[in-house]
């Protein structure tokens, strides 16, 4: 490393800590491992879902994501906090068939053999059947492409409390020959979906206008809901707000939330046009009602979940026993934290609240010391300064009467 970098032995030695996470099981976890990468880790509280309290483990960099969770969590609670139920851990996994000289006739085949196809995945899992899980269901469709027309196989399986991926992917390799043979075609792509349409979470929650500030609060957040689902531009925004939530929980729990991100996002575009994964209304008492409605397709059994020792400790945290019961929470999270940005932006913006964790950061990052970083940022909020120069200003001039004073 030192001699392709510019790298100090200092910097090497930050890159090269793992912090919780031992530097054999992060060698065996990817490829061309030299060190760990940590987040802080915060744990969100006040969380009250389907009737049970969670502490709710969050990892990110962004200041005040915890905070407003756990605020929203809070005014939640007045009305008896979230309620959350889940369609099941059913993934979709695709079998892509090109060069069928029949498309429609092999569609049509394909369905005709629903019960060899399904035996053939299952056999690929003993372990996963014998839990309940496993291929429950066959669908087949020809698409029309710009490289005409294709077939496209897709086993509907139950993953129970894994997220899926690999058992997806082997049944839909193992099946992949037969549906070649039943097709005449040639088989390319067998992978899962993250389009997790059949695995989704629906979150709801009341919350009370004294609890969020009012009726006019109320107003404003159904407005700016009204907002996103007007423009893509502020759906991209609003959509994002509750991924800091989801995000944040899945990392602290060894999720893959590349998978998470796709499938929200493209669960929020399945009508052709990009929409929020929440809805907000005001009650006939005029309380504010919300509910989201997204995919969530995680897992306890396999990935990062098993083998990140942080993750396994935030899981037993959590206290979740099972997938489902994981997805709910992040739910309940995502709804949270969509409640708590709109709120802010819709009443006194998001910067106010920011501003402190805000101005702390620039202080660090303009190299104030342990004891100085909170002068420097008191400073700079008095000022209404929260600029990277004016903390290196601070810094300096902090740091030098400092060494005056000594
Ligand atoms: P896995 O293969 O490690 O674990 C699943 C297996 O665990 C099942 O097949 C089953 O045999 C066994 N199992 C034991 N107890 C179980 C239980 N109670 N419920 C269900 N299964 C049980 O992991 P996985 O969940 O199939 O795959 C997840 C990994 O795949 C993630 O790390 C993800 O990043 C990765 N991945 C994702 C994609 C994608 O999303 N497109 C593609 C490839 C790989």
């Amino acid at each position: 490393m030192k001699k392709l970098t510019s790298l100090t032995d200092d910097e090497i030695r930050t890159l090269a800590s793992t912090g919780g996470l031992p530097p054999d099981i992060a060698d065996h976890m990817i490829e061309n491992v030299v060190g760990g990468f940590t987040f802080p880790l915060g744990i969100a509280t006040n969380f009250r879902i389907n009737g049970r309290d969670y502490l709710v483990p969050m990892a990110l960099e962004e200041p005040s994501v915890v905070a407003a969770a756990s605020n929203a969590a809070k005014m939640a609670r007045v009305k008896g906090g979230f309620t959350v139920t889940n369609t099941g851990p059913v993934m979709i996994g695709q079998i892509q068939v090109v060069n069928v000289p029949k498309p429609e006739t092999a569609k049509s085949k394909l369905l005709a053999r629903k019960s060899d196809i399904l035996k053939k995945a299952n056999d690929q899992d003993p372990m996963l059947v014998s839990l309940g899980g496993g291929a429950k269901d066959l669908n087949a469709k020809v698409l029309s492409t710009i490289k005409g027309p294709m077939v496209i196989t897709e086993l509907i399986v139950n993953t129970g409390d894994a997220m899926g991926a690999n058992a997806v992917n082997t049944m839909a390799e193992a099946v992949a020959p037969m549906v070649e043979e039943i097709t005449g075609g040639r088989v390319l792509l067998r992978i899962i979906s993250n389009l997790a349409d059949r695995r989704l979470v629906r979150a709801s929650a009341v919350f009370d206008k004294s609890a969020v500030g009012g009726e006019d609060v109320v107003d404003g957040i159904v407005l700016a809901y009204a907002f996103a689902e007007a423009d893509p531009y502020r759906c991209a925004t609003h959509n994002k707000g509750i991924m800091n939530g989801v995000v944040a929980v899945g990392i602290a729990c060894g999720q893959d939330i590349r998978a998470l991100e796709a499938g929200a996002h493209s669960y929020a575009s399945r009508s052709g046009k990009y929409k929020p994964l929440t809805t907000w209304e005001k009650n006939k008492e005029g309380d504010l009602v919300g509910e989201l409605e997204m995919p969530m397709a995680v897992g306890l059994v396999g990935g990062a979940a098993k083998t990140h020792p942080t993750a396994r400790a935030d899981i037993k945290t959590l206290g979740v026993k099972t997938a489902t019961e994981l997805a709910e929470v992040m739910g309940a999270v995502g709804l949270a934290q969509n409640f708590a940005a709109l709120r802010a932006l819709a009443s006194e913006g998001i910067q106010r609240g920011h501003m402190k964790l805000h101005a702390r950061n620039v202080a660090i990052s303009a190299g104030a010391t342990e004891k100085l970083v909170d002068i420097v940022a008191k400073k700079m909020i008095e000022e209404r300064k929260i600029r990277f120069d004016r903390a290196k200003e601070l810094v300096a001039e902090l740091s030098g009467s400092k060494k005056r004073a000594a």
